[in-house]
């Protein structure tokens, strides 16, 4: 778990003011949830023969009532419970979004920690290719904004839950025939969650998985059309994908779409943001059923990629530096520090005393734009000079208003 220091939190902010506005422009809505839920809630959605369920959740009795308890590893459960318990699609389908910490009992590693953050997107109560079109649509735009190339577009489809059970079946027959050659993880997933075998990083188990029997071969004819047609949809729309058969998530909600952006600038952990459809999951968790897809990205890993392509992430600096000694001069200071915030600007008032020249050097490694300093002097006649910090201009001395000006002009 890491602690965001101020030194990176401008990275953050420029993520987040980012996403806030790529949001907005899709008509996505905000919706925050409780950071701990029920644990039962996960291991219905997420499924009980997951990763994620079986070793990665911290979860604890409350001893108060003897409720088990989980922290959030993931958003989506949450996010369809609220839209449940409060009969949100009683108002028709929802486009949401959430964003926050999730945790997860890892091994902790670059890119893998066991608090980190996701921005998650979901959409409930569209049935048709076209949300999944808009979702992925999206994703490309975002990473264009923040200046990241270089990520992938994997996709694929899982079918419908009929079609599933009828691959699972012969993909639990060819595994058993290669029993030997199994890890132990897969051996004992093979008749509760035998699918994730596809998905497994082993390189000891490629040779099987490449061998294995492939989805494709047992899908319906409905997730066909629908993946036919979200496929057109990305042509059209000149975003680039390639089909990856192997491609389930660890998730046991999906169905139908899946896809997956990865880039190979992160070592192992490649994947960004990945996500899909799960049109079985809200009536699952209690609601009249509706179909959904969603999807959520690692903040931590997409800000890897920004720190290691752009250099030019703003930070927000101070304005002014407000430099002041002498009786008369510190209480003006505040005085004309409230002012300039009035106007706008981003001000550090100077505290705890000390020579000009000390203040100066403060003004100078804060990154302030100005300088405004204040003597008794300038206190006495109320004016102020302005000094400019980042290039060779004179500085000046003015009154209030007029230095006000110069420094929102600049
Ligand atoms: P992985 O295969 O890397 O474990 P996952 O399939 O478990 O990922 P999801 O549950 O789909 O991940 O979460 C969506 C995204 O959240 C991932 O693609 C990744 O970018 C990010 N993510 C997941 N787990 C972590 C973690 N422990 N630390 C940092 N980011 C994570
Ligand atoms: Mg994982």
């Amino acid at each position: 778990m890491n602690d965001i220091l101020p030194e990176e939190s401008h990275v953050w902010e420029f993520f987040e003011d980012n996403v806030r506005d790529w949001l907005r422009a899709y008509g996505y809505r905000a919706i925050r949830t409780p950071i701990l839920e029920m644990t039962d809630l996960f291991v219905r959605s997420i499924g009980a023969v997951t990763d994620i369920v079986e070793k990665e959740m911290y979860t604890f009795v409350d001893e108060l009532n003897g409720e088990s308890l989980t922290l959030r590893p993931e958003g989506t459960a949450s996010c369809v419970r609220a839209v449940i318990e409060h009969n949100l699609l009683y108002a028709g389908p929802q486009r949401l979004w959430y964003g926050g910490p999730m945790f997860r009992h890892e091994r902790p590693q670059k890119g893998r920690y066991r608090q980190f953050h996701q921005i998650g997107v979901e959409a409930l109560g569209f049935a048709g290719p076209d949300i999944d079109a808009e979702h992925i649509v999206m994703c490309a735009r975002l990473w264009r904004r923040l200046g990241i190339d270089g990520i992938k577009l994997e996709l694929n489809t899982l079918g419908s839950t009929e079609a599933r059970a009828r691959y699972r079946a012969r993909l639990v027959k060819y595994l058993e025939q290669h029993r030997d050659a199994l890890d132990e993880d897969t051996r004992r997933r093979l008749h509760t969650n035998p699918l994730r075998v596809l998905d497994s990083k082993n390189p000891a188990m490629q040779a099987v998985i490449a061998a294995a029997p492939r989805l494709a071969d047992d899908l319906d004819e409905v997730s066909v059309r629908h993946f036919a047609e979200l496929q057109a949809m990305l042509r059209a729309a000149g975003v680039e994908f390639e089909i990856n058969p192997r491609l389930v998530r660890g998730l046991d909600y999906y169905n139908s779409t899946v896809f997956e952006w990865v880039t190979d600038r992160l070592g192992a952990q490649g994947t960004v943001c990945a996500g899909g459809r799960y049109d079985g999951l809200v009536e699952q968790i209690g609601g009249k059923p509706a179909p959904a897809c969603g999807y959520a990205m690692g903040v931590e890993r997409l800000l890897a990629l920004i720190v290691e392509g752009a250099s030019a992430v703003p930070r927000r600096l101070p304005d002014v530096y407000l430099v002041h000694q002498g009786e008369l001069a510190d209480r003006y200071a505040g005085q004309v520090a409230e002012q300039l915030r009035d106007a706008g600007a981003g001000v550090v008032l100077h505290c705890g005393g000390g020579s000009f020249k000390a203040q100066m050097k403060k003004a100078d490694a804060c990154g302030a734009r100005f300088a405004v300093i204040v003597g008794d002097d300038e206190a006495q006649a109320r004016e102020v000079t302005v000094k400019p910090l980042r290039d060779t201009a004179q500085q000046v001395r003015a009154g209030l208003g007029e230095a006000i000006n110069l420094i929102m002009k600049n």
